[in-house]
């Protein structure tokens, strides 16, 4: 007997291979994938890594010397050969594109069975997910308008950003002035997560966990710096305010410390950068064992809500998941779903978006080829450009966290 060929990694019987992968970058700042199979299937996933585009493509021209022809059906065997056989491993553009392939290859699985991926990950542990607005604006004014306006589109939680751009030490009335805003939206009867986004320092991080424990957030998220397990499980050890963090961590390896050390409360791994449907839903069973909730960090496109929807439905700590639709990020014109042939699929009711919208093979979505391709086009000729993050710098022209 001959020893098999592995040049094309594990193949089963009647094998449906990978004939094409294609990226597509589209406004506000997302990069779709594109997976077709030889028998026709097509899978979406989406590997935006915001303001990193080009980087992420670049990983994607492996990819199509690698995974051509392999076998759409071996996602952990695709999976574990991205990740593993490469040398380097991780980190946030590798861990994109890797997540953008593991998505749309679940996508096909799903349409190949005939079925929604929450299916293929146990079956449902829930009908309803909570999903949660953002708000902008940094007047209470502002506030209190976006409140209600989010309110009225059926939220019953919102996030918004703590701050906008501050120094390692600022005026205490800047901790009056978050308290102020957080009393607007719980006024208006919403939760309120504070996203402090890695953009406070240790002297001013502390002074806000104690001055808004007693108007109780829903959490705060990213107190301080990923990369700073220790300084963050000190502060942790001085607020009963739930502790969120995670988008800027890929796979167990860089969330281990955090679950270890005991330093948060909620994970909140984004499915587009940790390492798609399958490493997030390793992220989740292991944050269950320590007691910690899953709230899945999606500012990015309907492909990956979907997929994280998809797992919120069938992972039993999940609590909550962001939504991007009218996010400041994004425009009319280019928003959560301007790219979905039916964009019911993500209708918040009481807060939640229920799974009978997402029941519909692979993630449940329907996304609008056409219009993706004639935004892409835009891109490649040179008249959209890539979105870029601002560069913030402070009155005395030092840099700052954005
Ligand atoms: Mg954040």
């Amino acid at each position: 007997m001959s020893s098999p060929d592995y040049a094309k990694g594990l193949q089963s019987a009647d094998a449906d291979l990978i004939s094409s992968i294609e990226t597509f970058y589209v406004r506000p700042r997302w990069l779709f994938v594109r997976v077709q199979t030889s028998k026709g299937i097509v899978g979406w996933g989406e590997a935006t890594l915001e303001g990193h585009t080009e980087a992420v493509e670049g990983v994607f021209a492996d990819f199509r010397d690698r995974f051509i022809g392999w076998d759409s059906a071996g996602i952990e065997d695709i999976w574990q050969t991205a990740y593993r056989l490469r040398f380097y491993r991780g980190g946030p553009v590798l861990m994109s594109a890797i997540s953008g392939l593991d998505i749309a290859l679940w996508d096909i699985k799903g349409k190949t069975l005939g079925v929604p991926v929450w299916q293929l990950l146990g079956g449902k542990v829930r009908d309803r997910c909570r999903c949660y607005g953002w708000i902008g604006g940094d007047k209470p004014s502002d506030v209190l308008e976006q409140a209600i306006q989010r309110k009225n589109e059926g939220f019953t939680a919102v996030k918004m950003n703590a701050v906008e751009s501050v120094a390692w030490l600022e005026s205490p009335s800047v901790v009056d002035a978050v308290v102020e805003r957080v009393k607007e939206v719980k006024s208006v009867g919403l939760d309120v997560g504070l996203d402090f986004h890695g953009r406070v320092h240790r002297p001013l991080a502390k002074q806000l966990a104690k001055a808004l424990e007693p108007h109780r957030p829903l959490f705060i998220e990213e107190p301080l710096l990923p990369g700073q397990p220790e300084e963050i499980k000190a502060l942790y050890n001085t607020t009963s305010i739930p502790i969120a963090l995670g988008e800027r961590l890929f796979t167990r390896q860089d969330m281990r410390p955090y679950f270890e050390n005991g330093c948060i409360d909620i994970v909140q791994p984004d499915v587009a950068h940790a390492g798609g449907i399958s490493e997030t839903k390793r992220i989740a069973n292991m944050a269950e064992t320590y007691d910690i909730g899953v709230a899945p960090h999606c500012p990015l496109g309907p492909i990956a809500l979907a997929a994280c929807l998809q797992l919120g439905f069938s992972t039993p700590n999940f609590v909550i998941c962001e939504m991007s639709w009218k996010i400041h990020y994004n425009s009319a014109e280019h928003d959560l779903l301007t790219y979905l042939r039916d964009p019911s699929v993500f209708a918040v009711r009481e807060g939640m978006v229920d799974v009978a919208g997402l029941s519909g093979p692979g993630l449940g979505i329907d996304i609008d080829e056409e219009r993706v391709r004639a935004e892409d086009a835009e891109f490649r000729k040179g008249t959209v450009s890539a979105w870029r993050n601002p560069v913030w710098r402070g009155p005395d022209g030092a840099l700052r966290e954005w």
